[in-house]
């Protein structure tokens, strides 16, 4: 069984009065023929690593691998905890939390891909931040991991989960489109909420280009995470506010995946382009290349 739309996945979760994460963990269990508490198993051990990079990320942050970043998510989780932050103590710890994956990512550690590795900040971020404030178990947790999974293997099918084909858009659009579903169903909302909540966050990255700074995923991709959770957040409260996204989901999908396919090769992880391609970005990759 798969589900090629949103729109069906929703429509699906709404006759049988469940969520979306149901629909999807019962799907992977019949396709896998194995029973469902297996599945949640699996998905409880991705979830136990996503935890855990974030509290390495946080309390022994290390450099990454070229030098580029390195300690930015303690930094904000710092600043966070003397109260200064204008955009709120749960944006923040998000964001923090995000940064400090990606850059566990960057510096070799262990991460789960989600959907890719250059994207894994948004999801651990964003659901560590909610499963706190909202008071959630683990298997809350690993329900809206469900949901988030099926968004982006619809958007993988879609469109593309690949920096390198369509942009970051593809990646770290994705995950937040991802999380921004899964967050509006941990929340209470109805499916076609986190329906909405995933067009929302997509459409605002519409056009976002893959340009690593010395093809190293550091620079601007940890940041880059940092602003997709903050992405998913506002998603979800837009969607779960009851906010309609004027073009349907899987029509924004299928945008994404065309305007992916139309931005020249310089913005798809080329790193001959955008960020990559200004002074600063040049002198840092010769500076790298150097180091060899
Ligand atoms: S800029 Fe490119 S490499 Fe970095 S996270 Fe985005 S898609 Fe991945």
């Amino acid at each position: 069984m798969h589900y090629y739309n949103v729109k069906d996945l929703v429509e699906e979760a709404e006759k049988r009065a469940v969520t979306i994460g149901r629909v999807v963990k019962e799907m992977e269990a019949e396709n896998l023929e194995v029973p469902v508490e297996q599945v949640e198993e699996r998905m409880l051990a991705q979830w136990l690593t996503m935890k855990e990079s974030a509290e390495i990320g946080l309390s022994e942050p290390k450099k990454s691998m070229g030098g580029l970043i390195g300690g930015e998510g303690k930094k904000l989780n710092d600043y966070r905890l003397n109260n200064k932050t204008l955009a709120g103590q749960r944006m923040n710890k998000a964001v923090s939390r995000a940064l400090a994956v990606a850059e566990v990512n960057a510096s070799m550690g262990k991460i789960v891909a989600a959907p890719t590795a250059g994207s894994s900040g948004i999801l651990p971020g964003v659901l560590l931040t909610v499963q706190e404030e909202l008071n959630l178990d683990d298997r809350r947790i690993v329900d809206g991991l469900f949901t988030a999974s099926g968004i982006g293997i619809i958007i993988a099918q879609k469109a593309s989960i690949s920096g390198a084909e369509g942009g970051c858009q593809a990646e770290c659009g994705a995950a937040a489109a991802m999380a921004a579903a899964a967050l509006v169903e941990l929340a209470g909302g109805l499916p076609s909420q986190a329906g909405e909540a995933c067009a929302i966050a997509l459409k605002n990255v519409l056009g976002l280009i893959c340009d690593p700074v010395a093809g190293l995923v550091e620079v601007p991709c940890a940041k880059r995470n940092a602003l997709g959770a903050s992405l998913a957040l506002v998603s979800a409260d837009m969607g779960l506010a009851g906010i309609k996204s004027v073009i349907p989901v899987d029509e924004v999908i299928v945008a994404m995946g065309e305007v992916g396919c139309s931005l020249p090769d310089s913005l798809r992880e080329t790193a001959k382009g955008g960020l990559a391609a200004t002074p600063t970005g040049r002198e840092l990759a010769e500076r790298f290349l150097g180091k060899f």
